[in-house]
Order: C-alpha cells, then sequence, then structure tokens
C-alpha cells in the first residue's frame, strides 16, 4: 500500500515519489510504457485494463483541450483536421524534409520551403512536434503512476536506430515538457535485443539483426554486442511499408474478385480496410477466411494471401540483404534475429525471415512491446539494479552555445557517452557580418540565461558575405577527460578558432541535481518563451526576404497585389512586436499563402527573362 504524504503548503495530498525509472516506446502508431515489476519487464495497460497500446494519436478540442489514444483515434475519421498521428514521423523535421510526405498527412502542416522546425496547426493554435510527442508522453506517464500509486519523473525513451541528433533532441525535449527527466535515448533494436537478454553472454561477442515490421513503417538493423556495449552497425528500411500494405493487397484482390466497376468498395472504405485487417490476422492460425459485406461473400485462403504478399515481404528481404552488405557481414555472422512489430506475427514474414537468415528467430515476447520491455531493462541498469551490467561514462548535463535570441542550442546533449564529437553548421543574421560571438553553456534551460556560461570567444575576419551565406561549423570536442573543445570554422573560406573549457570545473553534484530539476519544472514556460522566440526568428527573416522581393519584383506585381502584401507584411510587423506565438505564426501563414504564387510568378519572369537573353 502506498502512502501518501501531505503538501503543508499548498495543503493538499501528494503522491509519494517513486525511484523507479520507466521505459517508453514512443511509436509512430502506439506508445507503451514498462517496468520492472518483481524483477519482471512487464508493460502497463490502461484503465480498461485491456490493452498495453496506447494510440500515438492525439485531438484536440476547440478550446485547446486534447485526448490522446484510443477515444482519439475514433475521432480520425470524424475530426480528421484536429486529431493529430504520426508526429513521430514529424520529430525533429524541417518543412524542407516533410514536403513530399505530405499528403500523408489528414491535418494541416504549415506549407513553407524553408528550413526551420515543422510545426501544424489546429484550428488557431500552432503546435510542434515536440508538445505533440509531450502530450503523448503525459498519458504514458499518468498510466503507470495510476498503476504505481506514486509521482514518476525518471525515463528511458526509445527512438529509431536512425535518429539524427535534432530527432533525438525533439525526443529529449518532449521527455522534458511532459515532466520526465529523460536519462537515456535508447534505439530501439537496441532495446529489443536487452528484452531477449542477448546482452548477457558477456564472453562472446554477438552480432544482431532487429527486424522491425510495425503497421506503417519497416526498419532493418544490424547490431554488434561487445563488452556490454551495443553499436548500430548499419540500418535499412522503408519509411511507408507496413502491415497496412498487406492489408492493401487483400483489398485490390477482392476488388478485382468481387467490386468490380463499384466506387463504393474501394481502399477508402474502411469496412472494408476492417475485414482486410481482420481477414490477415486470421489467415495466421488458419487455412482460410469467410466473412461477408453489404451482402456479398469475402474469401480468402492462405495460399492466396501467400502469393498476394509475396512481393511485399521480398522487399523487406531486399533491405536485410543491404543492410548486411552496409555491415559487411554475410548472412553467417548473424547470432541472433529479434522480430518486433505487429506484422511480425504474420507466419508468412516469420518464415521468410527464418529462411532468409537460415536460423530460428527470437519471437516469443509480444512483438508490439519488446522495444518498451527492453526500455524498461535499460532503465533498470540505469538505476543501478543490474550491477553486472557495465555503463558507460557519461556527460551529466547539455552543452551547447547561445543563438539568436538568447536561446541555448543544445549540441552535446546530457547523458551522451564520452568522448564525443558533434558538429553543427551556423550561419550570420546580418548582411556582411564579419565576427561571430560563440558563447558556450552547459545546463538544460532553453534560455542561456538560465544556465551557466562556460566561456565565450569570436570568431573574426569572416569574409564580408550577404546574411545566411557564411556556413560556420561549430564542433564541440569532449574528450574522457571531461575537456571540451569548441572550435569554429567558417567553412567558404576556412577561417577557424577554438577554444578548450572544462565543464564540470567548479560545479557540484549538488547543483548538477538543481539545474536538472529546474529545467523540468520550468520546462512548459521555457518552452512557451522559446516557442514566442523561434517564431519571432523566423518572423524577421520572412519579413526581411517579403522587404525584398516588394523592391525587386515590383514590376510583375499589380496595384492589388502590392497593396495586399504590405498590408500582410504591416499585420506580421505588428504581430511580432506582440507576445502571442500563435499569432505571429498566423500571421507568417497568412502572407506565406498569400504571396507562394506571387514568389512563383516572379521566378517564372526571372527565368524568362534569363532564356531571352541567352544565345541558342
Ligand atoms: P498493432 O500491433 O495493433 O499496432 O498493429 C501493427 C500492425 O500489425 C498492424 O498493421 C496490424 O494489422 C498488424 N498485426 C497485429 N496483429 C497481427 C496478427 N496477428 N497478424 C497479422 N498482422 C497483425
Amino acid at each position: 500500500m502506498a502512502k501518501f504524504a501531505i503538501n503543508l503548503k499548498e495543503g493538499k495530498l501528494q503522491a509519494p515519489k517513486s525511484d523507479v525509472i520507466i521505459g517508453i516506446d514512443l511509436g509512430t502508431t502506439n506508445s507503451l510504457v514498462a517496468y520492472i515489476k518483481d524483477g519482471e519487464a512487464v508493460a502497463v495497460k490502461g484503465k480498461n485494463g485491456k490493452s498495453t497500446l496506447v494510440p500515438s494519436i492525439v485531438h484536440f478540442d476547440e478550446n485547446g483541450g486534447t485526448i490522446v489514444g484510443d477515444i482519439a483515434r475514433e475521432k480520425l475519421l470524424s475530426e480528421p483536421e484536429n486529431t493529430i498521428y504520426s508526429v513521430k514521423r514529424l520529430m525533429g523535421k524541417s518543412y524542407k524534409d516533410v514536403q513530399n510526405v505530405e499528403q500523408y498527412f489528414g491535418y494541416k502542416i504549415i506549407d513553407e520551403d524553408t528550413e526551420s522546425l515543422v510545426k501544424i496547426r489546429v484550428f488557431d493554435r500552432f503546435y510542434t512536434p515536440i508538445e505533440l510527442s509531450a502530450e503523448i508522453l503525459k498519458e504514458l506517464k499518468e498510466r503507470i503512476e495510476i498503476e504505481l500509486d506514486s509521482v514518476v519523473s525518471k525515463a528511458v525513451i526509445t527512438v529509431p536506430a536512425y535518429f539524427n541528433d535534432a530527432q533525438r533532441q525533439a525526443t529529449r525535449d518532449a521527455g522534458k515538457l511532459a515532466g520526465l527527466d529523460v536519462l537515456r535515448i535508447v534505439n530501439e533494436p537496441t532495446a529489443a535485443s536487452l528484452a531477449y537478454g542477448i546482452n548477457l553472454d558477456k564472453n562472446n561477442g554477438q552480432t544482431i539483426a532487429v527486424y522491425d515490421l510495425g503497421g506503417g513503417t519497416f526498419d532493418i538493423s544490424i547490431l554488434s554486442i561487445q563488452d556490454g556495449i551495443f553499436e548500430v552497425l548499419s540500418t535499412n528500411g522503408d519509411t511507408f511499408l507496413g502491415g497496412d500494405d498487406f492489408d492493401r493487397v487483400i483489398i485490390d484482390f477482392w476488388q478485382n474478385a468481387y467490386f468490380q466497376n463499384n466506387d463504393t468498395f474501394t481502399q477508402k472504405n474502411q469496412k472494408l480496410r476492417i475485414k482486410a485487417e481482420e481477414a490477415k490476422k486470421h489467415i495466421g492460425k488458419h487455412e482460410s477466411y469467410e466473412s461477408e459485406l453489404d451482402g456479398i461473400q469475402l474469401q480468402l485462403t492462405s495460399t492466396q494471401f501467400q502469393a498476394l504478399s509475396k512481393e511485399l515481404v521480398a522487399r523487406t528481404l531486399k533491405s536485410c540483404q543491404q543492410a548486411l552488405t552496409d555491415a559487411k557481414l554475410s548472412i553467417q555472422d548473424i547470432d541472433h534475429i529479434v522480430l518486433v512489430g505487429g506484422s511480425t506475427r504474420m507466419p508468412v514474414v516469420k518464415d521468410a525471415v527464418r529462411d532468409f537468415f537460415q536460423k530460428e528467430v527470437h519471437d516469443k515476447l509480444n512483438p508490439d512491446e519488446v522495444v518498451a520491455l527492453g526500455a524498461a531493462i535499460q532503465a533498470d541498469i540505469l538505476a543501478g539494479n543490474q550491477k553486472d551490467i557495465l555503463l558507460l561514462d557519461i556527460t551529466p548535463l547539455s552543452l551547447g552555445i547561445e543563438t539568436v535570441g538568447g536561446l541555448m542550442d543544445t549540441i552535446i546533449p546530457r547523458n551522451s557517452k564520452v568522448p564525443i564529437r558533434v558538429g553543427r553548421q551556423y550561419t550570420t543574421s546580418v548582411d556582411g557580418q564579419k565576427n561571430l560571438k560563440i558563447a558556450v553553456y552547459q545546463g538544460e534551460r532553453d534560455l542561456v540565461e538560465h544556465n551557466r556560461k562556460l566561456g565565450e570567444f569570436i570568431l573574426r575576419d569572416i569574409p564580408p558575405m550577404p546574411a545566411g551565406i557564411p556556413k560556420i561549423e561549430i564542433q564541440f570536442l569532449l574528450n574522457a577527460d571531461g575537456i571540451l573543445t569548441v572550435r569554429a570554422k567558417e567553412l567558404r573560406s576556412n577561417v577557424s578558432q577554438s577554444v578548450e573549457m572544462r565543464p564540470t570545473y567548479g560545479i557540484t553534484e549538488e547543483e548538477m541535481a538543481k539545474m536538472l530539476i529546474d529545467s523540468i519544472q520550468n520546462a512548459e514556460g521555457d518552452m512557451k518563451v522559446r516557442g514566442l522566440l523561434e517564431a519571432r526568428n523566423e518572423a524577421n527573416n520572412i519579413l526581411h526576404s517579403a522587404d525584398k522581393f516588394l523592391e525587386q519584383h515590383a514590376s510583375i506585381l499589380s496595384e492589388v497585389e502590392k497593396i495586399n502584401t504590405q498590408k500582410l507584411v504591416e499585420a506580421l510587423r505588428i504581430a511580432t512586436a506582440g507576445e502571442d506565438k500563435d499569432y505571429i505564426n498566423k500571421a507568417m501563414d497568412e502572407l506565406n499563402t498569400y504571396t507562394a504564387p506571387l514568389a512563383h510568378r516572379a521566378m517564372d519572369a526571372t527565368i524568362g527573362a534569363a532564356m531571352r537573353g541567352k544565345k541558342v
């Protein structure tokens, strides 16, 4: 029975704090939370006691209230514009990155051709993928707090092995915003291997293939584990291949067989889609499936399904072969094969993987839960409960630099393994800028003023160029002795400068702990300020471009277009002076939408002029 404490100041009952570190699988389709209960990793079920899976879907009402999970999923069809799914696909991505996949989303991703991070518009509010993921994490946090009857604050979160720094940082930020101290970001295939205890044979190195076929994505990762240290040797896959495609081939098949020329029975018909998924699952255990829809008999035999799914399975195996080639390994080098994702329950998939690797597969655990279970095991290792497993040296606080508006841009996140080297590119914000100040900070807060300053230096003599053109690489190298070398180099001119500093010098364990707690307690406020400053920076860039555009292309614009553009520019200028980020985003959105066709016309005119001037 848990004890409750009373907060004397507020006179409220307070649930006791738990030392448990939780493991979270923050998935594209579903998310789960797990922990170690009586020595065993278990995934936590919801209030209804039904499923351990929480659909990674966030539904918003008009006032900005949220619902996450099963109930949100029910709104997917009726309110697609304010029901957000697959947000993981957007984590750490810029508008440019997602341009080609936008048609897959039923909601509004702001339409812009820039390097800034994507935002999603719901009613009149703008949300980052970090904020949306935080909603899912809050739901999972609440779920386990009910289970444990106590407050949890520490977590391990998994990400795909191919996630880059920005995507990992976004995941950490989401954790922080949900009130969680993210002790470690772990690769999903590593977690899956941990769940099967593959790390335990310490004498020998092992090579593992993790085959992960979910609802909408496929990943194959080749890992090696040596002396307790996992390393990703290669990854491959297809971000748009999964269980849904197996449903689709069944629908195609039925369409040809029964519904030819019938417009109702298309891929969009939800009832037909549900039948197809049902058939797919049924065929795994039986020879044939029979059902009926609106008076028409539906049939599918396992032999038929095998033929239908052959090409899809072959595509996954081709990725496996590529991953092996990239890791410079052959099939014989693989010691273990781990299956992850609901779609690996299909016998056609299991058999094909077994045949390809010529080895038995690990499939005893629930393939939907295996990543979360592994995350819980990793969390338990971090809690010091599994003493015989090696932990690498890690850096206790994040290291980064100050960017426009006083924002902290983390370059080495806390808990990174050392030694580590990370480089990131920046540019100037003023035309002809010759010097750039690089101020280095340590800490978890979003504004540098709340973090600890380690030092600063100036990169001088950058050749004069328009704003945005110089390519300045800032590289952080933290060596095993804890010495940080920061180097800045303008890549077009090779001008460079570097300094050394010692981040842990003069800071106590208590101070570090305090910095961490502060960051979690202030996460929400910090996020708001960051959102506002980022929106302002972006707006200032757009205002700068808009002024230039009006000046250079006045000749191709009609009077009405000029006046309208100027009005929208003015509205954006006013919004930017204010404090409401959604208002700024909205004004940016409106200006962009209005000027996009004008910019196209300007481009055509410029190209036309260039062509006319050219001798053929
Ligand atoms: P879920 O495991 O419910 O997240 O679903 C992920 C994907 O796995 C979906 O495409 C499901 O249709 C698929 N899936 C789940 N269970 C089975 C099963 N028993 N047989 C075939 N596919 C399945």
